[in-house]
């Protein structure tokens, strides 16, 4: 991709020409001119997003990922929101990155399954790690650079910008009280999950979060997972199915993504590069914070006000899950190099972080 189509405006010939005389003639004033008009090169990104425009903690997740950067850049790099189908589909995002299309792209790594076998590690894995855990394994136990290593050869960079907190299990038009009556579900449920749905019997269906309340309404599934009290609220999913299950033992902990195209980024200045990455880490951090102080509200009111039917998996169907998902996921350390790698750090950490979390804000969470 030409490093031109990144820069806007007519200040990048001038800046060029700057610079040129700046070679030449090292400290004097038309090279600190030069300096100081390349610093005024404007960038003009597009985010392509796999959530419907502004819906909450997702949508609006992007769009606060956007405003950061063109606040803390000074309007040199904007970025602009596309929601789902409004530039590409939602399951075209990676795509569109890596072609330049857009720049950024805004959504969760387990949808890349299908190019990346690894990705779904960087999102969550069943009955593995919390978000604060998983936040821990990206910054300072080795995650951010396998993610890296796992894009690079897409000409992508992703970067974690945000957690869901712990997932639901999902909304169901029959109850399900053995392992049984998982045979010939048809339930969305992507990732892992659905490999571990797949294996107990049932049939897993990957559609976009937009599609989902139509879907469950007219039985072209039976059941779906989406995220959490807040987002499924947000969709009136309680109109649609009986039954809402808990723990959401596919999602412990998701992660959610920006992508970035590598090229894009290349040509940014140093500064803007920073901004970029930084304002991926305020995103993140933003994101969990919001899920986590909403979700509690959103869950009384699909209880209190909406009479839904709060139940949890029987002991039994999330042992026989649990069984499965090991089986998922070392199958498919087995069949990928790089999702080997990924699983054998992934599970040193869980090791390493499982006895503090237990004794630590696990033991207070037991006890409030
Ligand atoms: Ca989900």
């Amino acid at each position: 991709m030409d490093r031109r189509k990144f820069v806007k405006g007519a200040g990048i010939a001038g800046a060029a020409g700057l610079l040129a005389a700046c070679g030449k003639q090292a400290g004097t004033t038309e090279c600190v001119e030069g300096a100081s008009a390349a610093r005024e090169e404007t960038f003009e990104w597009k985010m392509v997003t796999t959530w419907p425009r502004d819906f909450p903690g997702l949508g609006t997740g992007a769009n606060y990922l956007a405003n950061i950067i063109g606040e803390m850049s000074g309007g040199r790099l904007t970025v602009k929101v596309y929601g789902s189908n409004e530039l590409v589909p939602a399951l075209e995002v990676f795509d569109a990155v890596q072609r330049g299309v857009a720049e950024m792209g805004h959504g969760g790594a387990y949808y890349w399954k299908g190019v990346i076998p690894a990705s779904p590690f960087f999102s969550t894995i069943p009955f593995g790690l919390t978000g604060a855990e998983m936040n821990g394994w990206f910054y300072h136990g080795g995650g951010m650079e396998l993610y890296h290593e796992a894009y690079a050869p897409h000409g992508i960079t992703p970067y974690p910008i945000g957690n869901s907190g712990t997932q639901m299990g999902g909304w169901f038009n029959k109850e399900i009280n053995s392992v049984d009556d998982l045979a010939g579900l048809k339930m969305r449920i992507p990732g892992f999950g659905g490999e571990v749905l797949k294996k107990v019997g049932g049939t897993p269906v990957n559609i976009p979060g937009g599609e989902l309340f139509t879907a469950l309404q007219n039985g072209t599934i039976d059941a779906t997972e989406w995220v959490g009290p807040m987002n499924d609220l947000a969709f009136g999913l309680f109109r649609a199915a009986k039954h809402y299950y808990y723990p959401g033992w596919h999602e412990p902990g998701t992660a959610l993504e920006a992508l970035v195209n590598q090229e894009a980024f290349g040509a940014l200045p140093a500064d803007l590069q920073a901004i970029v990455k930084v304002a991926c880490q305020a995103a993140n951090a933003d994101m969990y914070a919001d899920f986590e102080a909403r979700n509690g509200e959103a869950l009384k009111s699909l209880v209190e006000e909406h009479g839904v039917d709060l139940r949890p998996f029987p002991d039994e169907v999330l042992a026989e899950l649990k069984r499965a998902s090991t089986e998922v996921i070392e199958e498919l350390a087995a069949s990928d190099a790089m999702a080997a790698k990924v699983w054998a750090s992934l599970s040193a950490y869980i090791d390493r972080v499982k006895g503090s979390t237990a004794i630590g804000s696990q033991y207070f969470v037991d006890r409030r």
